[in-house]
């Protein structure tokens, strides 16, 4: 394929492509993921945005999150929808918006920590695979590479010093202003904590796929990891056929 062949197929390939983000809290996918759908036409779905609807269900039912049986009969009697917005995605909980009400330390932590029951993955696993069905998406969490979309085109890893995830993690909250920011001690422990459980449950811990670009953002302006996810996607569209 010559240079201009590859350059105008490129938007046709867009259409259909399955960009699969993940990496550790406070990596960057979300600011990454936003910006590659835009610049590329795609949709972005966040998965983490499902298990915070989930988490906030339960912690609305009273069922305690270790009891996986319950969780699971929960799950059963929840319709959970994700629809691409303009800043973060819109969250349908039973058909009520709740993506306003799940973005608080109280729903992270649950969220974190329903995650780890294989019942509860397989039901998000398949919801997510419907919505990212018909590719020309950018979908983040934490086992879209590995295990919702392990064939997708495109395969980011995002990380960067716990430090530095959980510096950019305190700001975030303090640029948001909706809620006092905790110290970042805080901060750093709590999301410390949820990597530990992340990367060690049984059930599709978190891990690079082995066909995954790492993409280390330690030592990146915002700018620089977004310039080298683009660069990531768009050699992708341009040398696969
Ligand atoms: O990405 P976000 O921080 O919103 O995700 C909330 C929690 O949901 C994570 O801490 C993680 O435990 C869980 N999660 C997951 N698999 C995904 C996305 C999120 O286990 N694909």
């Amino acid at each position: 394929m010559s240079a201009e062949e590859k350059r105008t197929a490129a938007p046709e390939r867009a259409q259909k492509i399955i960009v699969a983000i993940d990496g550790p809290a406070g990596a960057g996918k979300s600011t990454i993921a936003r910006h590659l759908a835009r610049h590329f036409g795609l949709l972005n779905l966040e998965t983490g945005a499902m298990y915070r609807a989930f988490a906030l269900k339960a912690l609305r039912s009273d069922v305690s999150l270790d009891d996986a049986r319950a969780l699971e009969e929960l799950a059963r009697e929840t319709e959970i929808r994700l629809e691409p917005g303009d800043q973060e995605n819109l969250v349908l909980l039973d058909g009520e918006d709740v993506s306003g009400l799940i973005r608080n330390p109280t729903v992270t932590d649950a969220a974190s920590r329903v995650s780890v029951f294989p019942a509860v993955r397989a039901w998000m696993v398949r919801l997510q695979q419907q919505v990212g069905a018909r590719g020309g998406v950018v979908m983040e969490g934490r086992d879209i590479g590995t295990v919702v979309f392990p064939h997708a085109e495109v395969k980011i890893f995002l990380d960067a010093a716990p430090e530095v995830r959980g510096q950019r993690r305190y700001e975030q909250i303090g640029q948001k202003g909706t809620t006092p920011a905790p110290p970042p001690q805080e901060v750093l422990r709590d999301l410390r904590a949820r990597d530990e459980r992340d990367r060690n449950r049984a059930d599709s811990p978190l891990k690079p796929a082995p066909d995954a670009v790492i993409l280390d953002s330690t030592r990146m302006s915002l700018d620089q990891a977004l310039a080298a996810a683009e660069a990531i996607v768009a050699e992708k569209l341009n040398l696969t056929s």
